[in-house]
C-alpha cells in the first residue's frame, strides 16, 4: 500500500524495515516461548544494530549530537518496528525532543545523553492506583526540604522498571499547588517494588508497582519550570499517541500479509480459502481501514513538523491513538479467525497481535479519555480548529 511520504520518510523505513525482517522477527517466538526474555548476546547484538543505525537519535537536537528527524520519519521507523511482536524493537531508549526543552544541562548529561549512546534506560512513573485514567487527581508528592526534595506515592505499571537505571516520577507540589517531573535513580533509598504482576503479553519488559517511601532527592532533579505543571508528559504524551499509531500501522499491515498469504495457501473443499468471500471480505475491510490509518498517522506527524497549533495537535494525536489502536485490534481479531485454531497457537503472530495490541487502546490514556479530549477540543474549538 503507498501513501506519499517524504522521501526522507521512505528512505529511513527501508532501513527499519530491514532492521525488523533481520534482527527482530526471526526471534519472535523464542521470545514468546520464554517469558519475553532473549539471550543476552541476542538482546545486545540488536541494542547495538539499532543504536549503529542512529535510531536512539531520531529525535534529539542536532546540537546535541541527535539526527532531529522529522515526525514523519520517525513515524515511518516506528511503524517498521511496529510489524514485530514481543517488544522486540524496545531494546534501545530513545530520548525526545521535549527533554530538551525541560531538561537542564546537567540532567540532560547525567540522564538523557546517555539514553542516547545506550548506556541509561528510563522507565515512567505517573500512574497510580486511585486517580488512574484521572492525572488531576494524583496523590504522589513532592516536599521540598532544605536543598532536596521528598517524594511519597505509589506508581503502578511502572513499563520497564526492571530494566531501567532511572524513573521520570510525577508528584504533585502541595506548596505550589502545582505538579512536576522528577528524575529518580534507581537505587535510591526508599524505593521499593512491591509488586510485579504478570500481564496478557510476554515482554521483557515488565511493568511493576512502586513504592517511594520518604525519597530524598536534590532539588536539582526537578524537571523543567514552577508553573510547566503537566506540559512536559502532555509533551510525552503526544509523542507516544503519534508512535503508538505509527506502531498499530505496522502491525496490521503484517497481520494482513500473514493471513492473506495463509489464506493463499490453505486449501478448504479443494479451493484456496482466500477465494471465499467472507474471508476476502475481512481482509479488504482491515485493507481499507489501514489505509485511513496510514493516512491520519502520517498526516498528523507532518501537522506536527509544521509545527502547528499545539492544542489542536494534542486533539489529533489523540484521534490517531483512538482510531488507530481500535482499528488493529479489529484487524488482529479478524486475522486469528482467519487462521482458524492455528490463529490461537502462541507461536503464531495473529495470536500474539491479538493479545499484544490489547493494551494499546488502554495504556497513555485509554480510547474513552482520546474520546473525551477529542470531544471537549471539538466542543471548545469547532470542527475547523482540530
Ligand atoms: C501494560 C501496561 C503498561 C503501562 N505502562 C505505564 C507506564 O510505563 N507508566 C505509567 O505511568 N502508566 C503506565 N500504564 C498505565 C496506563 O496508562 C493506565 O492503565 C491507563 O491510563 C488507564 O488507567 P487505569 O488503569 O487506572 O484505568 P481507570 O482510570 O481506572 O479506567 C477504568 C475504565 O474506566 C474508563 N474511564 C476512566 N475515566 C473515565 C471517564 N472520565 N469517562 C469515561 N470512562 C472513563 C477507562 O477508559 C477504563 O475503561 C500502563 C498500563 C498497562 C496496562
Amino acid at each position: 500500500m503507498k501513501i506519499e511520504i517524504s522521501e526522507d520518510a521512505r528512505k529511513w523505513q527501508d532501513i527499519a524495515r530491514a532492521y525488523a525482517d533481520e534482527y527482530l522477527q526471526p526471534h519472535e517466538v523464542e521470545a514468546e516461548l520464554n517469558d519475553g526474555d532473549l539471550p543476552q548476546d541476542i538482546t545486545q547484538r540488536n541494542k547495538k544494530r539499532a543504536l549503529e543505525l542512529g535510531f536512539a537519535e531520531i529525535d534529539v537536537p542536532r546540537s546535541h549530537g541527535g539526527r532531529e528527524l522529522p515526525l514523519e520519519s520517525q513515524v515511518a521507523i516506528w511503524e517498521q518496528l511496529g510489524r514485530i511482536t514481543n517488544a522486540l524493537s524496545w531494546c534501545f531508549s530513545e530520548p525526545q525532543q521535549w527533554m530538551f526543552d525541560a531538561c537542564s544541562d546537567a540532567q540532560l548529561e547525567k540522564y538523557v545523553l546517555p539514553m542516547m549512546r545506550g548506556e541509561k534506560k528510563d522507565c515512567y512513573a505517573i500512574t497510580e492506583a486511585g486517580p488512574g485514567s484521572d492525572l488531576s487527581g494524583l496523590e504522589a508528592t513532592a516536599v521540598k526540604d532544605c536543598d532536596d526534595y521528598v517524594l511519597n506515592g505509589e506508581k503502578w505499571y511502572v513499563t520497564s522498571g526492571n530494566l531501567a537505571d532511572f524513573f521520570w516520577f510525577q508528584a504533585r507540589l502541595p506548596e505550589e499547588n502545582d505538579d512536576a517531573l522528577f528524575l529518580v535513580d534507581q537505587e535510591t533509598p526508599g524505593i521499593r517494588i512491591t509488586a510485579t504482576p504478570k500481564f496478557t503479553h510476554s515482554y521483557a519488559a515488565h511493568h511493576p508497582t512502586y513504592r517511594f517511601k520518604n525519597v530524598r532527592i536534590p532539588v536539582a532533579q526537578r524537571v523543567g519550570r514552577p508553573g510547566d505543571g503537566m506540559a512536559y508528559t502532555h509533551s510525552w504524551f503526544r509523542h507516544e499517541r503519534l508512535m503508538i499509531g505509527a506502531r498499530c500501522c505496522g502491525a496490521a499491515a503484517r497481520l494482513i500479509e500473514e493471513a492473506m498469504a495463509f489464506a493463499n495457501g490453505r486449501a478448504v473443499g479443494g479451493l484456496p480459502l482466500s477465494e471465499k468471500q467472507i474471508i476476502q471480505f475481512m481482509l479488504a475491510d482491515s485493507a481499507t481501514e489501514l489505509y485511513a490509518a496510514r493516512l491520519m498517522t502520517y498526516d498528523a506527524a507532518r501537522a506536527c513538523d509544521r509545527g502547528e497549533d499545539v492544542k489542536a495537535l494534542h486533539s489529533r494525536c489523540s484521534m490517531v491513538k483512538l482510531y488507530v489502536s481500535e482499528m488493529a485490534n479489529r484487524v488482529a481479531d479478524r486475522a486469528v479467525q482467519i487462521f482458524g485454531g492455528r490463529g490461537y497457537m502462541r507461536e503464531n503472530v495473529a495470536e500474539r497481535f491479538f493479545r499484544e495490541l490489547r493494551v494499546d487502546r488502554i495504556w497513555e490514556g485509554t480510547s474513552e479519555v482520546q474520546r473525551l479530549i477529542i470531544a471537549r477540543s471539538l466542543l471548545k474549538r469547532g470542527l475547523d480548529e482540530m
